[in-house]
């Protein structure tokens, strides 16, 4: 028993070589607190405007395509417009039933990955047209 304790007190005598330094303590508790930089303007819109953009960028939503896919709780993938499948892409770039609402948020064409990556002002653009749409995703 005696050995035992020697032995654990040895053990601990080493550890404070090992263990993290108040200054680096400090360093990883001030990384955490800062606010998340905009790696990705994203991060600066409403908790809605994130939940539908990263809906449409990962195709985990309630689009058709995917919710009859994945989950059989749509009818058909198709859209209402009935040329192809309803994805993010086709309602954001072609769905012919909202040209309109299109046309009016990107008067020229714009690619798709602009409206789901570019700047916080296109970002914008992309939950106002899905706001403008009806679209639940
Ligand atoms: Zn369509």
């Amino acid at each position: 028993m005696r050995v035992d304790d020697k032995n654990r007190e040895g053990a601990v005598e080493d550890q404070p070589e090992n263990s993290v330094s108040f200054s680096e303590q400090k360093t990883i508790i001030k990384a955490l607190m800062r606010p998340r930089t905009n790696r990705d303007d994203y991060h600066t819109m409403s908790r809605e405007q994130q939940v539908n953009l990263i809906r449409l960028r990962t195709g985990h939503n309630r689009l058709n395509a995917h919710m009859n896919r994945k989950f059989k709780l749509a009818p058909s993938p198709t859209c209402a417009c009935g040329q192809e499948d309803q994805t993010a892409e086709h309602i954001l770039q072609r769905c012919p039933l909202l040209d309109e609402e299109r046309k009016e948020v990107w008067p020229s064409p714009t690619p798709l990955q602009t409206k789901l990556y570019g700047s916080r002002q296109e970002l914008e653009k992309t939950t106002t047209f899905i706001t403008s749409a009806g679209l639940i995703v």
